[in-house]
């Protein structure tokens, strides 16, 4: 039987960093639609002149291609030991994601639900762009992700508390201590 994570929350909350240290430390795959994206519009793939326009608008993806990307990754006999990182991000991406797990055997483990305030999102955000100039994460783009996140992915949180799965995790202070948490919550299971 595989095992998944989910790593949930809005941009700039650390998910990727966290994952992948989880990730490494733990022997899952880590599985991130926003750096799967990134990779096509760089290389120029017809997928990714479709989706450039939308990741610099800060908009989301159509269900359809995020899920495609998925199965794809997914596809293969083993069953895996996987982080999803900025996936689901819909209503409609999570239940597809059920069906899923359920088809290949895999178990959901946790959905951590990484929690910082919006003003310190804003510091890290900008941080960010400074450093890696990511073409998305200029000032208004940022606004609009975070609205996007909001409207469309928050809900999420009501999904997974309800099936028991939700695991809010405090998302300040060091990379270390937001870790420590982690692992703290995935050990204990979800209370
Ligand atoms: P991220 O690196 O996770 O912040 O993702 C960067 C961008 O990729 C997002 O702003 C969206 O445009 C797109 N994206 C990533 N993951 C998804 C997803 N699960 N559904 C729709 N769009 C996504």
């Amino acid at each position: 039987m595989g095992e998944a994570v989910i790593f949930f929350g809005p941009p700039g909350a650390g998910k990727g960093t966290q994952a992948s240290r989880l990730a490494s430390e733990r022997g899952y795959r880590k599985l991130s639609t926003g750096d799967i994206l990134r990779d096509h519009v760089a290389h120029g793939s017809e997928l990714g002149r479709q989706v450039k326009p939308i990741l610099e608008s800060g908009g989301l993806v159509p269900d359809q291609l995020v899920l495609a990307l998925i199965r794809e990754e997914l596809s293969g006999g083993k069953a895996p030991k996987v982080i999803f990182d900025g996936f689901p991000r819909t209503l409609a991406q999570a239940q597809a994601l059920d069906q899923l797990l359920s088809e290949k055997q895999v178990a959901l483990k946790g959905v951590l639900l990484l929690v910082v305030p919006q003003r310190e999102l804003l510091n890290r955000l900008v941080k960010r762009a400074q450093l890696e100039g990511r073409t998305d994460d200029n000032e208004s783009v940022i606004q609009r992700r975070l609205e996007v996140y909001e409207k469309d992915t928050a809900p999420l949180a009501d999904y997974y508390r309800g099936a028991g799965k939700l695991m809010q995790i405090d998302g300040t202070g060091t990379q270390d201590q937001v870790f420590a948490r982690i692992q703290g919550a995935l050990n204990g299971g979800v209370r």
